[in-house]
């Protein structure tokens, strides 16, 4: 995408600052514009209402995990209701790990 600036017609850059990023120009221009990541999380955000609300997106600055709700026994506190994802596997022979937390206490665990 590139945009010019109305002021001076100079080549706008992108600039990320507090979690926002922005066209900025030299002459002090700037406009805030949508992220990629904002545009991500909007459609996850349809896709978390269409599975009644089974999903938890994660979102960590530019890193997006959805994790899926699940009926799990907390190994800590007992609560019946945990997160659950799998881990990114480097090789494809290495088994994957799967990670659960507690959505009450917290607790993560894992079982391969
Ligand atoms: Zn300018
Ligand atoms: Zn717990």
């Amino acid at each position: 995408m590139v945009e010019f600036c109305p002021e001076c017609s100079n080549l706008l850059r992108k600039k990320r600052e507090s979690g926002k990023t922005y066209l900025a120009c030299k002459c002090g221009y700037q406009k805030e514009i949508e992220t990629d990541t904002d545009q991500i999380k909007k459609t996850i955000q349809n896709k978390k209402d269409a599975l009644d609300n089974n999903l938890i997106v994660v979102t960590d600055d530019d890193k997006i995990s959805i994790h899926l709700k699940t009926a799990k026994f907390c190994p800590k506190c007992g609560h019946k209701e945990a997160e659950t994802w799998q881990s990114q596997t480097r090789s494809a022979d290495e088994p994957s790990t799967t990670f659960f937390r507690c959505v009450k206490c917290k607790y993560t665990w894992r079982e391969y």
